[in-house]
C-alpha cells in the first residue's frame, strides 16, 4: 500500500514536471543498471473468457522498483528504454522471465494458460527478434502455443512487409500474435487483412465510457464484428465495471481484461486464482456436492 502511494506520488510529480530533461536523464541513468541490479519484476493480469468466466491467459506487465522513487510505471520508462536501445535487453529479460513463469505454473499442475508478452517497436525491429523468442522458449522448455506476443498497429506499419514477414515466422513457430490498443493506430483495413494474428484487443480508451457513450459503443461493436468476420478473437482491455462487461458480453466480445476481474498481480496470486478456479470446477468448494 505504502509502495503504491509512493508510486502514484512519483507519477504525479513526474507528470507535473512534464517529463523534463532532468527527469529523463535521471531515469535513463537508473535504467542502465536496473537489469543488473535486479530492479525489474513482472506482474500478471488475468485474461478472462466472457462466456465461461474462466482465466485462459495472463499478460505480463513490467515494473521497475527504483531505489529512490519506488515503483516506476512502464509508461514512464519503456519509451526511454526504446530511445536508448536498452529495450532489447530488457525485452529479452521479460520474455525469458515470462516463459519460465508460465512453465513453472504448468509444472505445478495448474491448468495451462497463455502468457502474453508486450513487444515494443525497437525490440520487434531488432534483427534477431525471432531467434531471441526461440531462445526464450528453448531455455524455459515452454510450448510455443502457450506464448502470445502483443504488438501494436503503429509498430507493424513502420515497415509493413518486414513486420508481416516476422509475424509469419513467429506464427510458424506456433506462437500467437495479437494487436494491442486496436483502434488507436494507423493500420488500414487492407493491411489488417494480411496480419497473421489471432486476436484484436480493443483499446481501453474505447472501453472507459462504454456504458453511456454511444460512439464508443458503436466502435466496440464494429471492432467485434470486424474481428469475427476476419476469424479473429476479440478482447477488451480496461474493463472496470459490470456495465462495461455486460455490454461486451451482450455484443459477443470473446474475452476481457481489467480491474473488474483483477489488477495485475504477482505470480503467486495467479497460481492461487487458478487453483481456486480448478476447485470450483471440480465442485470441491461445495462439500457434499459429490453426494448427488
Ligand atoms: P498495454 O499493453 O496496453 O497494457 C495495459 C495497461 O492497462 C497496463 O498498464 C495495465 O496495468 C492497465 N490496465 C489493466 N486493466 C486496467 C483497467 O481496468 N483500467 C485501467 N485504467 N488500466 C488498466 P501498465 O502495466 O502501466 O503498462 C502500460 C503499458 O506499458 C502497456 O500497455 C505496454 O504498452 C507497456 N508495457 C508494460 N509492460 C511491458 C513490457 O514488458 N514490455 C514492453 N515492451 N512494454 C510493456
Ligand atoms: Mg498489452
Ligand atoms: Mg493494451
Ligand atoms: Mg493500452
Amino acid at each position: 500500500r505504502a509502495k503504491e502511494m509512493g508510486n502514484n506520488n512519483f507519477q504525479f510529480y513526474a507528470r507535473e514536471m512534464n517529463a523534463s530533461v532532468e527527469e529523463k536523464l535521471m531515469l535513463l541513468e537508473g535504467l542502465r543498471g536496473a537489469l543488473d541490479e535486479g530492479q525489474f519484476h513482472l506482474l500478471y493480469q488475468p485474461k478472462v473468457d466472457l462466456r465461461s468466466g474462466l482465466i485462459f491467459g495472463v499478460e505480463a506487465l513490467i515494473r521497475w522498483e527504483h531505489p529512490e522513487h519506488g515503483v516506476v510505471s512502464p509508461l514512464r520508462f519503456i519509451g526511454l528504454a526504446e530511445e536508448s536501445g536498452l529495450i532489447v535487453a530488457i525485452g529479452d529479460w521479460v520474455l525469458h522471465t515470462a516463459c519460465r513463469q508460465n512453465k513453472a505454473w504448468q509444472d505445478a499442475g495448474l491448468a495451462p494458460i497463455t502468457m502474453s508478452v508486450n513487444v515494443s517497436p525497437r525490440q520487434f525491429e531488432e534483427k534477431r527478434l525471432v531467434e531471441r523468442v526461440a531462445a526464450a522458449l528453448r531455455e524455459s522448455a515452454l510450448d510455443p502455443g502457450a506464448l502470445e506476443l502483443e504488438v501494436t498497429e503503429s509498430l507493424i506499419m513502420r515497415d509493413l512487409a518486414q513486420s508481416v514477414g516476422k509475424m509469419r515466422e513467429l506464427k510458424a513457430m506456433g506462437i500467437s500474435l495479437s494487436i494491442d490498443d486496436f483502434g488507436t493506430g494507423y493500420s488500414s483495413l487492407s493491411a489488417l487483412k494480411s496480419f497473421p494474428i489471432s486476436t484484436l484487443k480493443i483499446d481501453k480508451s474505447f472501453v472507459r465510457e462504454l456504458a453511456d457513450n454511444t460512439d464508443d459503443q458503436a466502435i466496440a461493436m464494429a471492432v467485434i464484428s470486424l474481428g469475427h468476420k476476419l476469424n479473429l478473437r476479440v478482447i477488451a482491455e480496461g474493463v472496470e465495471t459490470e456495465q462495461q462487461c455486460t455490454f461486451l458480453r451482450d455484443n459477443d466480445c470473446d474475452e476481457m481484461q481489467g480491474y473488474l476481474f483483477s489488477r495485475p498481480v504477482p505470480a503467486a496470486q495467479i497460481a492461487a486464482l487458478l487453483e481456486e478456479q480448478a476447485r470450483m470446477q471440480s465442485g470441491c468448494d461445495h462439500p457434499g456436492a459429490g453426494a448427488y
